[in-house]
């Protein structure tokens, strides 16, 4: 029998209210212990709380929510106590005292949710993400993935591929028996070649890892064309993003910021060359030419025409006698007093917002594009092939990364890889 786990699920205390978060089969009897009885399911009740140890430990709003219909498919229970440390405290040792109970792990109510069917895996996908989300830009993108609808169509092409096995299968039959009379249509080649056809679509949609990790925007220019500077100075206008985010080292010359509700990771390329040493610049200059070749945007801040292809093109210190503007389409600017620094934001957000999937649009992390982009190789090679047994095994091939997607066969290794990114309480 499993363990019944319990977690505080709100913020950080202290706090208005705190919610502590308990699942699995004892979470019934353990809100009997501490309130009583059990309150009608899905009604807020206010009780009072006691610990047969410590007595009376608070006035809470408890809620008794019996499995399968729960947000683990466990029966759950919650209690909204007051938010103050003492109080959580006490109320989780109380909890904790009681057999078959103990603290959860991060993640730990949604991979129950997860094993028991309540979501699948690009639904916890994007509900980690959405945890991390800092930008409105990712919250509206991750908004439409929660609701279910790239499983739903996940599960959809699942069931295509299916028929379609089936209708080989049958066709398979037809010829072994050498039957006089009509073959069974080929009309599944058609229905293969549809789930190709949206799958590109898919395909086709900026993956969800760069909305997560934020596009790179890199400053390039030679030393003392103002790069450092221009950093600054966007920074200044930008909002800080405040967490971390995953997956992305962070030195003294990286900051995450969000431009208009856009993620992007601001790159000053500069440090190192300006040292003099020449071991030291000539890392420098690799360490920047690395920059460039991995950036999203670049920022060109040297002479016009000379930096990278699809650099956008800035001259700064237009503040100066000496300031040369540069021609159409690029953007002049001065750090010092700020001029034409918001036109120069606003071109960043509108060239980020192209690179990055769309509210409304399906978008998916890199693991599961693999699975998609083989899948849909598998199918296209399967609908044009004459061998019946080399197209069912095509088939089943692209059942099986329809099933990796969602997650019906998922190792342990990355079930904890991805469900210990979530916090404690999730
Ligand atoms: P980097 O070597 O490319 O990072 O260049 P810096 O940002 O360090 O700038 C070089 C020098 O130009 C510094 O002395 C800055 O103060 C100055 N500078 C940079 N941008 C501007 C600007 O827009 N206006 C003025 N007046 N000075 C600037």
């Amino acid at each position: 029998m499993r363990d019944t786990i319990f977690a505080l699920s709100s913020g950080a205390p202290p706090c208005g209210v705190a919610i502590i978060r308990v699942s699995g089969p004892d979470a019934g009897t353990a809100l009997e212990i501490l309130t009583g009885s059990l309150p009608t399911p899905r009604r807020a009740s206010l009780r009072q709380v006691r610990s047969p140890e410590a007595g009376w430990l608070d006035e809470a709003l408890v809620l008794w929510l019996p499995g399968p219909n729960s947000a683990t498919g466990e029966d759950c229970a919650e209690i909204h106590c007051h938010g103050g440390r003492a109080v959580i405290r006490a109320i989780e040792h109380a909890l904790e005292a009681i057999p078959g109970l103990r603290r959860a792990a991060p993640g730990e109510f949604t991979r129950r949710a997860f094993s028991n069917g309540r979501i699948d895996l690009l639904q916890a996908d994007a509900l980690g993400d959405m945890l991390s989300a800092e930008t409105e830009l990712q919250r509206a993108v991750l908004a439409s993935a929660l609701g279910g609808g790239a499983s739903t169509q996940v599960a959809g092409w699942r069931e295509a591929i299916l028929s379609a096995s089936a209708a080989v299968e049958q066709e398979l039959d037809f010829s072994d028996e050498d039957e006089e009379g009509v073959a069974p249509a080929s009309a599944w080649r058609e229905t293969v070649l549809e789930a190709v056809d949206e799958m590109r679509v898919w395909l086709a949609t900026p993956s969800a890892d760069r909305l997560r990790q934020g596009l790179r925007i890199v400053l390039a220019g030679p030393p003392n064309s103002g790069k450092s500077s221009l950093f600054n100075a966007l920074l200044d206008e930008a909002a800080a993003i405040v967490s971390p985010i995953a997956g992305t080292t962070r030195d003294a010359i990286e900051r995450p910021i969000a431009i208009d509700g856009v993620p992007f990771i601001l790159v000053d390329t500069a440090g190192l060359r300006d040292e003099g040493a020449e071991e030291i610049e000539a890392i420098g200059i690799a360490r920047a030419e690395a920059e460039v070749a991995r950036a999203d945007i670049v920022l060109w801040l040297g002479p016009e025409g000379e930096g990278p292809e699809h650099a956008l093109e800035v001259a700064s210190m237009k503040d100066l006698p000496e300031h040369a503007p540069k021609g159409a389409g690029a953007k002049n600017v001065s750090s010092e007093t700020r001029e034409g620094i918001a036109e120069l934001m606003q071109a960043i957000s509108t060239l980020g917002r192209d690179l990055l999937p769309q509210p409304g649009q399906v978008a998916i992390s890199q693991r599961y594009r693999e699975h998609l982009g083989d899948a849909c190789e598998a199918l296209d090679s399967a609908a044009q092939m004459d061998d019946l047994l080399l197209a069912g095994e095509g088939l089943r091939q692209a059942r099986h990364d329809m099933d990796a997607m969602l997650g019906n066969v998922a190792t342990e290794d990355m079930l904890d890889s991805l469900f210990g990114r979530f916090c404690i309480g999730k």
